[in-house]
Parts: structure tokens; C-alpha cells; sequence
């Protein structure tokens, strides 16, 4: 029995059986594809079928939407999903496509929406039936997320949208949104209202959703332009002027709240056996591939300099991690803001450590056989930007950090 095992709970040692048997003969047979390694952001329809197919499977045999009551397609069951997703991840299972639903979406409409919307929304979320997307960012409003202009006025028992959001991941997938509106210009943070807005439907017609391609190349960020999108009233969360705290609710699990609670599987792909050692570092395993000054990259000291302070970074992030408190809820949120900060930077310097040792051959992609490692460094660069600015710019969590955490003077 593991560790974890050994803190199980009756119903979760029963269940974690039952988890263990199903996805002994269950787990579908690796892609034709390489697999994604995180959302489904960059999928093309391939991939999303793929994905889709293990979530309605996963979901069906009870392994997603564990701990949802049973009225909103859950299992019923209590501190299960935490179980699934260790064995899911034991499993190396494909990732699930639709993680803004399952890990930011379904809360807040869980702690937020009435409860005729729940019982309509919930269960076509967890199966993956509906994909979600998160319509917050604006071209004025990003870290100051209270900026927001996208109007709702009300007429009557509808509510008319109009508006720009930007950035928004999977849109051209969702059918769904979770849109934060402005319904009262008078008040930045009171006159916000939270609302979940059909994109794809027939009453979606008035929302125009374009994408827009990555540094990287790759689809997966839109902007949507909301011209006169006619909504029910029954489409709000919470009451109107209180769509910055239910925003609030969607934000702390974007940054790690629900990383307990969210159904998260994601092992496929993973390297049959990481070599852990000093050794096995990938950037000295680099450095002592690639030549720098006609001799091998480690050899020179500076390189040599670079690769230990990396090695040194990851050794405290892995630390962290393994002496993280996690008794409580606020414990973890913190824990979770401050691995986000760590880990987002320690890869952006990583890989740009990784093209320094490689040097002219960094600039050759992951399609070129002569581009060493694989070609992965080129593209790690460019996304490693993304990860540093979504769910909060550091700047934005050191602040946080900063406030919260050290209890120093506010910025403002
Ligand atoms: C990969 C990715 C996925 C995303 N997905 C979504 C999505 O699905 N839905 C969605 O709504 N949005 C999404 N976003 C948008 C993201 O939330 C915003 O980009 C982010 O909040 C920053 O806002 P901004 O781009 O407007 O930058 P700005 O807020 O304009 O910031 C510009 C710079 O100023 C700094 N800055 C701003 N305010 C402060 C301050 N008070 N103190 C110190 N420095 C400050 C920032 O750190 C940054 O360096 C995504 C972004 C990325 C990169």
C-alpha cells in the first residue's frame, strides 16, 4: 500500500480499488499523435476527439465529477476525485480536454448559479458534452481584471451583451463562456455581474469568435466580439453587482484552489522512467551534447556556471512541493501561488539556458532531425512566455505574495 493509500478513508480505499480495476483494462491505446502534455488549447479536432472520447469514458465509469452530488451528474461520493486523479495519473492516462469547465467552471457555477441552472449545466460540463471557455481578459483589462467594459443592459428578464474579450483559450472549441460584464458604469467592482453565455448555439449567433495564432505558431487564443447577444436572466450567477466575488471564486481556482477538486489525469507521454540523478539533469545531458568553442558545451565554464544554477533552482521547487503544507484550503492556495511563480520562471530560464548551450542549432524546430534534444527547447522558449503571464502575471503574484502572504504595504 502506498502512502497515500494508507490516509484513505473507507469509501476512498474502496473506490481507489475500484479506480485501480477499471483503468487496468480501460485507458485508451496511445494516439497516432504525439500526445499533449497540458490543455487542449493547441488540439486540432484529431486530438479533440481523442480527448473527448477518455473523458466521456472516464466520466461514465465515475472517475470524473467524483465529489459533485448526484442531482449535477456527480458521483455523489466524498474527497473521491483526489483518489482518481492519483490513479489516473499512475495510470498515465490522456489529459482531459476540457479543463477550464471541470477546474474553473464548474465550481463557480457549483457555489454560484441557481439551482435549475446547475442541474442543466453541470452534468453535460463534467462528461464533456459542453467545452467551456473563460471569457475575462479585454484589450484594456488584463491584471486589472475590475477594468472590464463588456456591457450587459438589461431589458426586461434578458440581458443584452455587447463587447470584446481577447485571449480566450479553447473558445473555438466551447460552447459555453463564463463572462464577467460590467452592468453599472458608475462602480468599478460593484457594477460588475457574472454570466454564463452561450457562444456556439443558435442564440450564440451574435458573438464572433476569431482566433488568433501564438508566438509559437499554434491556434488556441480567440477574441470574441459580442454584438447585441440577447440572454436569459436565468443565465446570471449570483446577483447582479456581485460578479467581482464570484470572479473571486473562479480566479482562486485558476490559481490552484481546486487542484484537490478538479478531475486531472495527464500522465500519458510521460517519459517511461525520468532519470532523477544529477546526471540525468536534461541541461548538463544537453551541455555534454552540443560542442560551444569546438569542445563540449560543458567544459566551458560559464555554460557549466549556468546548468548548476538551474539545477539548484529545481532541487528547492521539488523541495517545496515535497514540504508543502496542504491541511488546509488557504495553506494550499498559497503553496499553489507560489509553485505557479517558481515553476513558470524556473522553465522560461531553463530553456533559455537550453538554447544558449545550443547555440546556432537552437534555432532548428522539433521537425528538423538535426536539431538536438529533439528540437523541443526552440518551442519551450517561445510557450514558456505564455505560462509567466496566464492565471496572473508574476508580477501579479508577487504582489499578491507580497500582500497577502508577507503582509507588506499594499502597491495601491
Ligand atoms: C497562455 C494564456 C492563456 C490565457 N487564457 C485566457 C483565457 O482563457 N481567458 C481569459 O480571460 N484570459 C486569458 N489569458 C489572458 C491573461 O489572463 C492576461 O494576459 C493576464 O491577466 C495579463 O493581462 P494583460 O495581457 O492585459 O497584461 P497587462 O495587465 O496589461 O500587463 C502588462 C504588464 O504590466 C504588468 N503589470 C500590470 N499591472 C501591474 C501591477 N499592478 N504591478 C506590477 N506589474 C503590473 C504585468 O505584469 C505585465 O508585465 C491568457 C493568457 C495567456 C498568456
Amino acid at each position: 500500500m502506498t502512502e497515500k493509500a494508507k490516509r484513505d478513508t473507507p469509501e476512498q480505499e474502496d473506490f481507489r480499488r475500484y479506480c485501480r480495476e477499471w483503468l487496468a483494462t480501460n485507458v485508451p491505446k496511445p494516439p497516432n499523435f504525439k500526445p499533449l502534455k497540458s490543455g487542449a488549447e493547441v488540439a486540432t479536432e484529431e486530438h479533440l476527439a481523442y480527448y473527448l472520447a477518455w473523458q466521456r469514458s472516464a466520466y461514465n465509469a465515475g472517475l470524473v465529477g467524483c465529489d459533485y452530488p448526484t442531482e449535477y451528474g456527480g458521483g455523489g461520493r466524498t474527497r473521491c476525485q483526489l483518489v482518481a486523479n492519483q490513479e489516473m495519473l499512475l495510470a498515465k492516462t490522456p489529459i482531459f480536454p476540457g479543463v477550464i469547465g471541470l477546474g474553473m467552471a464548474a465550481p463557480t457555477i457549483y457555489f454560484h448559479a441557481a439551482e435549475e441552472l446547475k442541474r442543466r449545466l453541470l452534468p453535460k460540463l463534467l462528461s464533456g458534452e459542453e467545452l467551456w471557455c473563460q471569457g475575462f481578459s479585454e484589450p484594456g483589462a488584463g491584471s486589472d481584471l475590475a477594468s472590464v467594459q463588456t456591457f450587459a443592459e438589461r431589458k426586461g428578464d434578458k440581458w443584452l451583451i455587447n463587447g470584446h474579450k481577447i485571449w480566450t483559450s479553447t473558445a473555438q472549441f466551447a460552447t459555453w463562456m463564463i463572462l464577467l460584464a460590467r452592468t453599472d458604469r458608475s462602480d468599478k467592482y460593484n457594477g460588475l455581474t457574472y454570466f454564463v453565455v452561450p457562444i456556439k448555439s443558435e442564440l450564440g449567433k451574435s458573438v464572433t469568435v476569431r482566433p488568433l495564432i501564438k508566438i509559437t505558431g499554434e491556434t488556441g487564443f480567440n477574441e470574441e466580439l459580442f454584438d447585441g447577444l440577447e440572454i436569459d436572466d436565468a443565465l446570471r450567477l449570483d446577483d447582479v453587482g456581485k460578479g467581482w466575488q464570484v470572479a473571486m471564486t473562479t480566479l482562486a481556482h485558476e490559481r490552484g484552489a481546486g487542484s484537490l477538486t478538479t478531475p486531472m489525469s495527464g500522465g500519458q507521454g510521460s517519459e517511461e522512467k525520468r532519470d532523477t540523478s544529477i546526471a540525468g539533469f536534461p541541461l548538463l545531458k544537453l551541455a555534454q551534447q552540443c560542442t560551444r568553442n569546438n569542445k563540449p558545451a560543458d567544459q566551458d565554464p560559464v555554460i557549466n556556471d549556468k546548468v548548476m544554477q538551474m539545477l539548484v533552482r529545481q532541487v528547492g521547487i521539488k523541495q517545496h512541493r515535497r514540504l508543502r503544507g496542504v491541511s488546509g484550503l488557504a495553506e494550499y492556495q498559497r503553496f499553489a501561488l507560489q509553485d505557479k511563480l517558481l515553476s513558470t520562471e524556473y522553465v522560461q530560464d531553463a530553456a533559455a539556458v537550453a538554447l544558449e548551450i545550443e547555440g546556432p542549432s537552437g534555432t532548428l524546430s522539433n521537425f528538423d532531425k538535426h536539431a538536438p534534444d529533439n528540437g523541443k527547447w526552440p518551442l519551450a522558449y517561445l510557450s514558456s512566455f505564455g505560462s509567466t503571464i496566464a492565471a496572473g502575471t508574476s508580477e501579479i503574484q508577487r504582489n499578491i505574495l507580497g500582500e497577502r502572504v508577507l503582509d507588506l504595504a499594499k502597491s495601491k
